[in-house]
Parts: structure tokens; C-alpha cells; sequence
């Protein structure tokens, strides 16, 4: 097994998850990408293959205990303990309180909670025997400010920096990290299905009047992850143009 630290960031087909495999990447790590589907863990090994030949991909949807338990196996088993886990995947179901289904409710407290719950499962206790290693976890400005129509994504995010605050207390004493970056509104697939009068509205709130990229969240993420990062613990680091400065 080579010296190089190995990074598992999830949901990289796109995106923020796209941007910090690169940027893990070109910053020295092996990265390995998780997609749901073949095709989507396809285009990530290209992708990341592209930087150099020893990154991979492979299929793991989080929001499947069995699945995700099993893919990581095969993770900690083919490539060894990662140094760096981002848990990046996740998803929205937007609706009013009133029209909120039961199943939307749930698919999101399944994959952006539950789905963390399990990877970490998966990772710390190899982590704990290699006694280093960083643990990042992407949140949301939903979490902290709330939103309405997203009842469901802010309990999880919530709950996820909760989480996360808790299983640093655990860990911390083995050289391991856990933190949070929340970003605000970022570029992607997920905020361009809004609306343009809603995102017009979200623009006049953020004090640096425009959207965060990608690389911007990859940037906060890649601190977190290196050794200048190693005494912080237990956060949550906002990345929001200022739209919430609580
Ligand atoms: P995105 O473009 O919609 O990409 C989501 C990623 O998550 C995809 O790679 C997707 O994989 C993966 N994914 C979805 N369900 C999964 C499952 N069950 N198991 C494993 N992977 C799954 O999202 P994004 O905007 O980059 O957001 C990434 C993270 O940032 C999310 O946690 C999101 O809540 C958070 N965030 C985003 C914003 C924003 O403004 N964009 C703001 C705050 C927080 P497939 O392609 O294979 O489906």
C-alpha cells in the first residue's frame, strides 16, 4: 500500500463533491469518488484520472445501509484507511410544511443524516486505529438560518452539525477531526433548478451579491483537511458571502 494519504470524498459526480475530489487531488492526495451509479463513478475516474492515474471511483448510495457498509468494506480493504472522509452527498426535496410528504421527509433525513451516520460507521474505527485522520462534513446555511419550504434539509443539516460536535468530543484524543463546512448559496446542479425569481430574491440577501463556486467550498475543505487544520475541531465553517455572519 503506497505512503500517499488517501481521501474518500462522496458525491463527486458533480458539483461541490466534484470540485474538492480535484482540488484533495491536485493537493497530493490519492482520491477516491463515490457516485450511485456505474456510469457516474465512470465519469469521476476519468475525471480524476485525467490529474493522475492512482485516483479512483466507485458506487455507493448512503442513503442504503447494506450497500454502504459492504462498498466500504471494499474501500478500507482495496485501498486502506483513508486520512481525509468528506461527506459530501446529498440531496433536497423542497416542499411547504403543509405539502411536505412522509417519503420526502424521510429520503432527505436519510441521505444527508442517516447516510453520514453510516459512512462514519464504515470509517472510524479503522480511523481510530491509524490514530490521525479529518473528518469533514458538508452542512448547510439551512441548518443555522432555516428555510421555508426546506423543513426536511434543515433538520438534517442541523442534526448533521450536531453530529458532528458529538463525535469529535469522541475522537479527538486519537489525533482524529471532525468538523463541518456550511456552505450558503453555491453554483451547482442543486441551486440552478431554482427558480429565477427566487434566486434573484436570495442575491439581494447576500452581501457579496453573487453565488459561491465550487472552489470556494473545495477551499475551506482543503484547510480543514491539512495539518494547519489539526486543532480544530467540532466546527462548523461558514462559507456564505456573508449572508448569515451569526
Ligand atoms: P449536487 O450537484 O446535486 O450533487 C449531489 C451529489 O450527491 C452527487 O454526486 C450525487 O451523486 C450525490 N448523491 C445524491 N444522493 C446520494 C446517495 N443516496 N448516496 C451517495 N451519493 C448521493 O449537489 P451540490 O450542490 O454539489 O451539493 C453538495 C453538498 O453540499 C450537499 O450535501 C448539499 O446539501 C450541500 N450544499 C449545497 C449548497 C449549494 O448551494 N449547492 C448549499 C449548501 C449546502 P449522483 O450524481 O450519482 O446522483
Amino acid at each position: 500500500m503506497s505512503e500517499q494519504k488517501l481521501a474518500l470524498v462522496t458525491g463527486a459526480t458533480r458539483g461541490i463533491g466534484r470540485a474538492i475530489a480535484e482540488r484533495l487531488a491536485q493537493q497530493g492526495y490519492r482520491v477516491v469518488g463515490t457516485a450511485t451509479s456505474d456510469s457516474g463513478a465512470d465519469s469521476i475516474r476519468a475525471a480524476l484520472q485525467a490529474l493522475s492515474p492512482e485516483h479512483d471511483a466507485m458506487v455507493l448510495n448512503i442513503g442504503d445501509a447494506e450497500q454502504t457498509e459492504t462498498a466500504l468494506k471494499h474501500l478500507l480493504s482495496d485501498f486502506g484507511t483513508p486520512a481525509v472522509v468528506v461527506n459530501n452527498a446529498g440531496i433536497t426535496r423542497d416542499n411547504l410544511f403543509l405539502r411536505l410528504s412522509e417519503d420526502d421527509w424521510q429520503a432527505v433525513i436519510n441521505t444527508n443524516l442517516n447516510g453520514v451516520f453510516r459512512v462514519c460507521k464504515a470509517m472510524v474505527k479503522a480511523m481510530l486505529k491509524q490514530k490521525h485522520g479529518a473528518i469533514i462534513n458538508i452542512s448547510s446555511i439551512i441548518g443555522t438560518t432555516g428555510n421555508a419550504g426546506q423543513t426536511n434539509y434543515a433538520a438534517a443539516k442541523a442534526g448533521l452539525e450536531g453530529f458532528s460536535r458529538s463525535l469529535a468530543q469522541e475522537v479527538a484524543s486519537r489525533n482524529i477531526t471532525i468538523n463541518c463546512v456550511a456552505p450558503g448559496f453555491i453554483q451547482t446542479d442543486m441551486t440552478d433548478v431554482l427558480p429565477e425569481t427566487q434566486k434573484e430574491a436570495i442575491l439581494a440577501t447576500i452581501p457579496s451579491k453573487r453565488f459561491g463556486q465550487v472552489a470556494e467550498i473545495a477551499g475551506a475543505v482543503a484547510f480543514l483537511a491539512s495539518d494547519d487544520a489539526k486543532y480544530i475541531t467540532g466546527q462548523t465553517i461558514h462559507v456564505n458571502g456573508g449572508m448569515n455572519m451569526g
